[in-house]
């Protein structure tokens, strides 16, 4: 049975998330809020004397690909210690055809929830993908059928599920989960999603103005966080489901000083990893700032966000954690930006003494 006292204040919330996501503020801010509000209505259980009803808060989450919309997600199950089911809104399809069917996602959080049907009841369901840019000409895979079909699952229902297996069939024991308290997020990049809003907040603007002020907007980094219902309609969001997502959260595109911030300071930042395992050697690690910046700009050439940080540090990373362990007389190692720019080794000195 859930407390009032089992749900941590929005401060809270959003203090511990700050640990781990970098920036992102206000996103942080409206989740912590959103989350509060669902836990506090799942508390409620509609059965308020005053006969308020409140609403679901389920959550649209749009932001660029690797801004750190399934982190921030993760971190937030984590640290309310919730299950959490992930899924993909592309391989999602309409009952009857080749693929997974939408109430795969309970049976998925019935598993993270060591199929305690009471504990997936109160965990979070993370759809990604959710907007893939429009097709016209093909068949519609995460387009309209699967919003249509999620719209049940969103607002809360019960639904049966297998137990330990993704498939129905006559052998597997069913369980009946209610949606009533699950929070849903929706998350996507929303390609175009900018042009479109850009387009709307030109044209409403006065003649003649529009090619100046559409100059202005191509530079705003927070164009996003301008979206609306209108523009979401526009890129192919049906109505009823954007009503049940009421709760909009955008994420900015990741800049280099963010891209920096995140390789060194999140509690589990991919640099504290690295000097953690050569610490290991009884090695010292160190990242020259230029090597940091050089990292930070190949990262944003490769357009996959924060993604793309691990990515280009494995590659370096690889040698030296090859050939550090060889000769233990190594006492620190130093990545400078020209071993980076491939014009020479890394730093190493030996040990002293
Ligand atoms: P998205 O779901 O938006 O495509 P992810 O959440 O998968 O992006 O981000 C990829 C990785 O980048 C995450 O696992 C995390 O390590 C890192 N990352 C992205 N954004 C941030 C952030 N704001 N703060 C800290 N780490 C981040």
């Amino acid at each position: 049975q859930l407390t009032m006292k089992d749900i941590p204040a929005p401060h809270v919330i959003k203090g511990k998330l700050d640990e781990y996501v970098i920036g992102q503020d206000k996103a942080k801010k409206v989740m912590a809020v959103a989350v509060y509000n669902h836990y506090k209505r799942a508390f409620l259980g509609g059965s308020d004397p005053d006969g308020v009803v409140i609403e679901k808060s389920n959550i649209l989450m749009i932001g660029p690909t690797g801004s750190g919309k399934t982190y921030l997600v993760k971190t937030l199950a984590k640290l309310l210690d919730v299950p959490l089911a992930i899924a993909d809104a592309t391989s999602l399809t309409e009952a009857g055809y080749i693929g997974d069917d939408i109430e795969s996602v309970v049976s998925k959080l019935l598993a993270a929830a060591g199929n305690d049907v009471k504990r997936a009841e109160k965990g979070i369901i993370f759809i990604d993908e959710i907007a893939k840019k429009k097709q016209t000409n093909t068949r519609d895979v995460s387009g309209e059928s699967v919003q249509q079909e999620l719209l049940k699952l969103l607002e809360g229902s019960t639904v049966e599920v297998p137990v330990g297996s993704n498939q129905k069939n006559a052998m597997t024991p069913m369980a009946t989960v209610n949606t009533d308290n699950i929070l849903f997020i929706c998350g996507g990049a929303f390609p175009d999603l900018e042009n479109i809003i850009k387009e709307r907040l030109t044209k409403k603007s006065s003649m003649g103005f529009g090619a100046a002020l559409k100059d202005s907007y191509d530079n705003d980094p927070d164009l996003l966080s301008h979206v609306t219902n209108e523009d979401l309609r526009a890129f192919g969001m049906i109505p009823e489901f954007l009503g049940r997502l009421p709760v909009n959260v955008t994420l900015k595109g990741l800049d280099k000083d963010m891209m920096i911030r995140i390789l060194k300071e999140p509690k589990n930042a991919i640099l504290r990893q690295y000097e953690k395992l050569l610490a290991l050697d009884e090695v010292k690690l160190v990242f020259e700032e230029d090597a940091l910046s050089w990292i930070t700009e190949e990262a944003l050439k490769r357009g996959t966000g924060a993604r793309a940080l691990r990515a280009i540090l494995e590659e370096f990373m690889l040698d030296i954690m090859y050939e550090i362990p060889k000769d233990p007389n190594i006492g620190s190692v130093v990545v400078t930006r020209p071993y980076l720019e491939k014009k020479g080794g890394p730093l190493i000195q030996v040990r002293e003494g």
